[in-house]
C-alpha cells in the first residue's frame, strides 16, 4: 500500500481542492495503486482461494507466526512479564512486532496492531538505558509528492530494540530507541515515516521488532549450528547477554529469518543444476504427523541444498532435470535417471564387510572378494591421481571387471539372502560402480554428503525433528544457507545479519557471496 491509514483519513474533496495538477496526478496514481491492491485482497481471501489464513495481514496476529523450528518446547504465545526485573530489556505483555509508544511524545492516534482487547499493558517497559536513538522521518509527502527532507518532524510512534553488535575487538549488546516521525507538509498533509512490513513465505518481516539483526543472526547460530532448542537459547541470552527474550519471540526471529533467506533457494538451485559433480544423501527426518519424510542433501564445491519432504523421486527428477554434471549417490532408486553417476564405495564395503563377517562361507568368500577389489581399486585410483591428469583405468582392469562380473553373476540367486542382494546390487548397478575408473579425480565415496547430514542428524536426535511444513522449509532453508556460506568461506552469521538489516529495510536481498 502507497498511503497509510494515517494520511488516507486526512485526503478530502477539499485537500484534493487545493492541491496543483501535478500533485492531484501523482495523487491519484497512488491512490489507483491502493485500490486496485485492496480489491485484490477484497476478491482473494483464504475462504475463497487455496492460501493459508496465515497470509492474512499476519501483523493482526497477537501470536507469533505458525512456523515451527525444532525445539523441545511448543511454539508458545508470548508470555507476560516474564524476564526478571534486573535485565536490560523484557518482553512485556504486548507482542513483538507492535508498537511501544515513544517517551517523550503523545502519539495523535496510537496503533496498535494485534491488540488483545482488554489486554493488559500497551508496550514493553522502557529500557533502563538507551545506547543510542534513531530517527526515522518521511522523505516526500504522502499527499502532495513535495520532499519532507530536513522538515522538522515529531516522534509519534517508536520503540526499543535490543541488537548484539560488533563494538572495537569485541560484541555487545546494544539497545537502541527508534522514533518514527510524522511531519506537516505545506499543503496541510500530515506524513508517518513507519517501519517497514513485508509479508514473505507467509512470515511478517520487519514491522516494530524487539529484536535486531545481529541478534536474530545469534540466534539462528545457536539453534542450527549449536543446536540449542528455543528455551536453551533463552537460557543463554540471559546468562550471558542478560537479555531476556521470550521463546515465541525468538520463535518469531528463526522464522522471520527463514522467511528472508526463502528467495535465495532459487539461487542454489540453479548452482546445483550448474554443478560439475554432485553428491546426493538422504536421511529420516520426522515431521510431526508425517510419516516416512526424509532430509535430503545436493551438495556441490561451493553450494549445501537441503529439502526435507516425503516425495524424493520427485523432488530429485525436478531438481535434477537439465543437470548434466556427475551425481555421486547411494543406489536409490531416484537417482537412477541421471545419467552419469556414481555409486558410493565405502556403501558397497560396508555391505561386503558384513558378508566377509558373516556364518555362510560362500558369503564369506563372496565378501572377501568384494573387498580385495575394493582394496586394489581404491590403491589404483590414488596412485593414477598423483600422475597426469585425463588418464583412463578402464582398459587396464577391464579382465579383472569381467571376471568379478562372472562371480557375480553366480551369486545371483544365491540362498544367502544378503549375497545375492549385493550381487544384483553390483549387476544393476554396474557402470556406476566402477565409473570412477574412467576419471580417478572422480570421488570413490559419497563422504562429503553424507558427512554435510551428520550435524543435522545429531540435531534430529536432540529435537526430534520439526513440527510442521513450514517449520520442515524454514530448517531447510537455513541449513542451506549456513552451510552454503561456510562452503565458500564466507560468515553465515555475518551474511544473516546484513540480509535481515536490509530486508527490515525494505532493501533487496544481496546474492550469497561467491567462493573465495
Ligand atoms: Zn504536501
Amino acid at each position: 500500500m502507497q498511503l497509510s491509514d494515517h494520511s488516507l483519513r486526512q485526503i478530502d474533496e477539499a485537500y484534493l481542492e487545493r492541491l496543483g495538477d501535478a500533485a492531484l496526478r501523482a495523487l491519484s496514481a497512488k491512490l489507483l495503486v491502493d485500490l486496485k491492491e485492496a480489491r485484490e485482497r477484497l476478491n482473494q481471501s483464504s475462504r475463497n482461494s487455496s492460501l493459508p489464513p496465515s497470509r492474512e495481514a499476519p501483523w493482526e496476529k497477537t501470536r507469533p507466526a505458525d512456523a515451527t523450528m525444532e525445539g523441545d518446547e511448543p511454539p508458545e504465545a508470548r508470555v507476560a512479564a516474564e524476564g526478571p526485573p534486573e535485565t536490560a530489556t523484557a518482553d512485556g505483555p504486548t507482542a513483538e512486532d507492535e508498537p511501544a509508544p515513544a517517551a517523550a511524545t503523545q502519539p495523535l492516534t496510537p496503533k496498535r496492531a494485534g491488540q488483545v482487547k482488554g489486554a493488559p499493558g500497551h508496550g514493553r517497559p522502557a529500557p533502563q538505558r538507551v545506547d543510542a536513538v534513531e530517527s526515522h522521518g518521511p522523505a516526500e509527502c504522502a499527499g502532495c509528492g513535495a520532499s519532507l527532507v530536513g522538515h522538522i518532524g515529531r516522534a509519534y510512534t517508536g520503540y526499543y530494540e535490543v541488537d548484539w553488535v560488533r563494538e572495537g575487538p569485541g560484541w555487545a549488546v546494544r539497545i537502541i530507541q527508534h522514533r518514527f516521525e510524522e511531519s506537516l507538509c505545506a499543503c496541510g498533509h500530515v506524513t508517518r515515516a513507519e517501519p517497514v512490513r513485508i509479508v514473505e513465505d507467509d512470515v511478517a518481516i520487519g514491522g516494530f521488532r524487539l529484536v535486531g539483526p545481529g541478534l536474530v543472526s545469534l540466534m539462528v547460530a545457536l539453534s542450527k549450528r549449536y543446536r540449542l532448542s528455543r528455551m536453551r537459547i533463552q537460557e543463554f541470552l540471559h546468562d550471558w547477554l542478560a537479555v531476556w527474550i521470550s521463546t515465541g519471540a525468538i520463535h518469531a526471529a528463526l522464522a522471520e529469518a527463514a522467511a528472508i533467506v526463502a528467495p535465495l533457494e532459487e539461487e542454489l538451485v540453479q548452482a546445483i543444476q550448474r554443478s560439475e559433480l554432485l553428491h546426493a544423501d538422504e536421511t529420516p527426518w520426522p515431521e510431526q504427523g508425517a510419516s516416512s519424510l526424509w532430509l535430503w542433501v545436493f551438495i556441490t564445491g561451493h553450494t549445501v541444498l537441503y529439502y526435507v519432504s516425503h516425495r524424493g523421486q520427485e523432488l530429485v527428477r525436478n531438481l535434477l532435470e537439465g543437470f548434466v554434471g556427475v551425481l555421486m549417490s547411494d543406489g536409490w532408486q531416484a537417482y537412477r535417471g541421471v545419467a552419469r553417476r556414481l555409486r558410493c564405495w565405502a556403501h558397497l564395503k560396508r555391505k561386503a564387510q558384513g558378508l566377509a563377517d558373516s556364518l555362510n562361507p560362500a558369503a564369506q568368500g563372496f565378501g572377501q572378494e568384494v573387498l580385495a577389489l575394493w582394496g586394489d581399486l581404491r590403491e589404483a585410483v590414488h596412485k593414477a591421481r598423483e600422475g597426469p591428469p585425463g588418464v583412463t583405468l578402464r582398459p587396464a582392469w577391464e579382465q579383472r571387471l569381467q571376471a568379478f562380473r562372472a562371480r557375480c553373476e553366480a551369486m545371483r540367486g544365491h540362498s544367502h539372502a544378503k549375497t545375492h542382494a549385493l550381487a544384483v546390487e553390483f549387476l544393476n548397478d554396474w557402470e556406476a560402480v566402477f565409473a570412477v575408473l574412467e576419471n580417478p579425480l572422480w570421488p570413490l565415496t559419497n563422504n562429503e554428503a553424507e558427512r554435510a547430514l551428520r550435524h543435522w542428524v545429531i540435531l534430529r536426535h536432540i529435537s526430534h525433528g520439526t513440527r510442521t511444513p513450514q517449520g520442515s522449509r524454514h530448517f531447510a532453508l537455513l541449513a542451506s544457507v549456513i552451510d552454503t556460506c561456510r562452503r565458500r568461506g564466507h560468515s553465515p552469521w555475518e551474511y544473516l545479519r546484513t540480509a535481515i538489516a536490509r530486508r527490515r529495510q525494505g532493501l533487496d536481498l544481496l546474492p550469497l557471496p561467491l567462493g573465495g
